[in-house]
């Protein structure tokens, strides 16, 4: 397991192999894989292989983390063949946004209109 696991974290579970995923891509600071509840016909969570929790809680020192997220989220959208029809990439953070796992991830959702509701 990477530094900064939490041995009761979904997300770090699957990081280290122990719940499969549908992954999309790895890399030495991020992967990518299928949300298990997909709410749009692509939709793929990006997230830190360390156990980073909420974007309050982030320090300067993981811009660079958090941008890459956000890159690979595009070029996971490209790959899903997403790219010209459009996508969303969304952080839930909190009870309001219905945030479910502490574990810092992006949502990328396409594949359909999606609106303007959240
Ligand atoms: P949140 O609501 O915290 O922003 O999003 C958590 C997301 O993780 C949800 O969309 C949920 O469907 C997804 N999820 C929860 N457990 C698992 C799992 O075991 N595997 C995968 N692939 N996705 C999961
Ligand atoms: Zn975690």
């Amino acid at each position: 397991m990477p530094l900064n696991s939490d041995p009761n974290c979904i997300f770090c579970k699957i990081v280290a192999g122990q719940i499969p995923s549908t992954q999309v891509h790895r890399d030495e600071s991020v992967m990518a894989f299928n949300d298990i509840r997909p709410l749009a016909p692509t939709h793929i969570l990006v997230i830190p292989l360390e156990h980073v929790t909420f974007v309050n809680q982030t320090r300067a020192e993981d811009e660079k983390l958090i941008g890459h997220m956000v890159r690979v989220g595009g070029s996971v959208a490209q790959k899903a063949g997403i790219e010209k029809s459009g996508y969303r990439i969304s952080i839930n953070q909190g009870r309001d946004a219905g945030q479910e796992l502490d574990h810092l991830h992006l949502h990328v959702l396409g594949g359909r209109p999606l609106g303007r509701s959240a």
